[in-house]
């Protein structure tokens, strides 16, 4: 292999190891994870709200309002004209009252069958995506152990390609970490590269275009 040769695998294996290397942090789990988390917020929820709902209907101060009301009109009954008329007052505010929290504990039944049919079907998509998630494990661990084991033997290689390149060209390469072919005299950037320096570079001296930083290599006579 020639030193372009060389090099221009080298940038092969850096673009393809750099590649590897993103495809490995993604996470091939997370959109499970984010359906789990979906189902178990919506589950929660409406447990929560289904506690609220149950405690407010145990006790919706219906009963005591009642007594009261009946007490009241049990002293209407017995009391004299002159006080009719301001007990009947106290009625009227006690009973709007008693209309309103009616009304509300009928919505709070209302919204608490509406709810908790749901909660089966949510422990069962939640028990679901669950399994799949256990299941879609082992082939997400081989893909990643596949991954590795690619970037390994591309290390490897690298190493080996990295060693058989004079020091300088070597570091030129890290320097820029990019390659690229002279054409007819010229860098990809259009830059001439006059002819002593192009002796140079076939000569396997390392040249670093002025315009666009690249590391230059020559593949085919001028
Ligand atoms: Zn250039």
């Amino acid at each position: 292999m020639t030193q372009h040769q060389l090099l221009l695998r080298l940038q092969d294996l850096d673009g393809q190891m750099a590649r590897l290397d993103e495809q490995r942090r993604r996470n091939g789990l997370s959109a499970y994870q984010e359906r789990l988390e979906r189902i178990s917020e919506e589950l929660n929820a409406k447990m929560q709200r289904l506690g609220v709902l149950e405690a407010a209907l145990s006790d919706d101060g219906l009963p005591a309002l009642e007594q009261e009301i009946r007490a009241l009109q049990a002293s209407i009954a017995k009391s004299s004209s002159y006080d009719t008329a301001l007990l009947k007052s106290q009625l009227t505010p006690l009973e709007q009252k008693k209309a309103e929290l009616e009304d509300l504990t009928l919505r709070n039944m209302l919204e608490f069958e509406e709810l908790q049919p749901q909660l089966p079907g949510l422990r069962e998509s939640l028990a679901e995506v669950q399994q799949e998630l256990e299941e879609a494990r082992p082939e997400e661990q081989e893909r990643l152990d596949n991954l590795a084991m690619r970037l390994e033997a591309m290390a490897r290689e690298r190493a080996e390609l990295t060693g058989l390149l004079p020091t300088d060209v070597w570091q030129a390469y890290v320097k820029t970490g990019r390659v690229e072919e002279i054409k007819q005299g010229r860098c990809r950037c259009r830059l001439e590269v006059p002819d002593h320096f192009q002796r140079q570079i076939r000569a396997g001296n390392a040249w670093v275009c002025n315009t666009c930083g690249s590391l230059l290599v020559q593949t085919l006579k001028p």
